[in-house]
């Protein structure tokens, strides 16, 4: 099939300068990001009846199609620790991640994949609109238990403020845009440069330079694995001692186990309001050919966390000193949650407590992609199960 042009703006962008799409000042369900989670959800609802554009209302702050993956560093591949689940209904398209071209960068190929699909079905998602608050409507809304919906639209000096006014409100906006930096005592004192996950671009930026890369995830092994042969040293410091777990047969259980457990407490954090714990620390990481070997190499052997920061490096436990002219923070991200504040959702823990994604303190608002949800195929159980709850509520 035909693919359209990458990165298609969505209806509230259009190319050829034309007035832009108005978003409806009242709306039935408003699903608040159009990444996997927030596009699942719509898919869903769409097909449940509710007409998109009017019905139901997708605000994405992102310029283009692709949710976070539109962010992601260049050399970031489908295929290689990354699986992208297909969205649902996404065959129909003749489309899936399976059997798109691995040597692509996974932000272009997400990028394109999520702007067909928006296409395909309809989905007119509003871009870019951020959501600044969401709170209880005034008396007089169009129904008593409306949300009030507060956005900007647009960027820089010509954004807009808007305001929709919804039934229920699905919260989609991911975790990328709240990467966790931990605090070391020393580290403002850092006169090197210091940066998080969404902000790394490429291992060419760091040729020739001392280099500390934090964090026991995926995104920190591949950044120290990129960095192999161009940075001037490279030292990978991770909380926990790590361990490459195999999926294969007979050597499954660890990892399996691993993973339900951390999705299980996952699950119990998000239920009883508390922080989110790392998916990772309970998942291990993928024993794949490349990582055995880069271990075997010395490359990808982890250190255990450094204790202060000094002008010029790090400090360990041992007394130890690792000069260093960057740091790495692959340390990880909270959910993006900001603009609910405003309705008093947090426990006392911190967290917002949802179960099977409904939040536990107001009923019209649902959490989609939140905890336990958080990967792409995750997102996509959260659609249908989000789904049936807000037509129930609706109806
Ligand atoms: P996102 O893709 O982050 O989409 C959220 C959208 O909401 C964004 O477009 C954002 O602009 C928008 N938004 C945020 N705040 C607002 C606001 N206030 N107003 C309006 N819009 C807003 N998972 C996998 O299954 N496989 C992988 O290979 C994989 N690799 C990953 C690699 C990295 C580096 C990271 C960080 C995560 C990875 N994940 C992976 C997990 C990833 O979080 C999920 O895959 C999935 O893409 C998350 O989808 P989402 O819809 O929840 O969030």
């Amino acid at each position: 099939m035909p693919m359209a042009e990458p990165h298609s703006p969505g209806a509230a962008g259009p190319a050829d300068g034309s007035p832009l799409p108005a978003i409806p000042a009242h709306a039935r369900v408003v699903v608040v990001g159009a990444g996997q989670a927030g596009l699942s959800v719509a898919h869903h609802l769409a097909h449940g009846g509710l007409a998109p554009g009017q019905d139901l209302v997708v605000l994405d702050r992102s310029p283009a199609a692709g949710g976070a993956w539109q962010f992601r560093w260049e050399s970031l591949r489908l295929g290689t620790a990354h699986r992208v689940n297909d969205l649902p209904g996404m065959r129909e398209l003749g489309l899936s991640f399976e059997t798109a071209d691995q040597g692509r960068a996974a932000r272009d190929v997400v990028g394109e994949y999520y702007a067909e699909y928006e296409r395909h079905f309809g989905l007119a998602v509003f871009r870019p609109v951020a959501v600044t608050s969401v709170r209880e409507a005034a008396r007089g809304a169009p129904r008593s238990g409306s949300l009030r919906i507060d956005y900007l639209r647009g960027v820089g000096d010509d954004a807009t403020r808007g305001t929709v006014i919804a039934d229920v409100l699905v919260n989609a906006t991911g975790t990328w845009g709240a990467p966790i930096r931990p605090y070391i005592p020393g580290i403002e004192t850092f006169r090197g440069r210091q940066l998080s996950t969404p902000e790394y671009r490429s291992a060419a930026e760091f040729r020739g330079q001392r280099v500390i890369v934090v964090g026991g995830g995926t995104s920190a092994v591949g950044f120290v694995l990129e960095l192999e042969g161009i940075a001037a040293s490279t030292t990978w410091v991770t909380r926990r001692p790590v361990a490459f777990a195999s999926d294969e047969p007979g050597e499954a259980s660890a990892s399996i186990e691993g993973r339900l457990a951390a999705v299980a407490q996952q699950n119990d954090a998000a239920r009883a309001g508390r922080v989110l714990p790392s998916i990772i620390s309970g998942t291990g990481l993928p024993a794949t050919a490349r990582n055995l070997g880069a271990a075997r190499r010395g490359v990808l052997v982890a250190r255990p966390p450094f204790t202060s920061i000094e002008p010029g490096g790090v400090r360990f436990a041992d007394g130890s000193f690792e000069p260093a002219d960057v740091i790495i923070w692959a340390t990880g991200f909270r959910s993006e949650l900001g603009h609910l504040d405003t309705l008093g959702l947090r426990e006392p823990g911190g967290g917002v407590a949802a179960t099977e994604g409904r939040a536990v303190r107001n009923p019209r608002v649902f959490l989609a992609g939140y905890g336990p949800q958080a990967s792409t195929i995750g997102a996509n159980r959260a659609g249908r199960l989000v789904a049936l709850q807000v037509l129930e509520a609706l109806s």
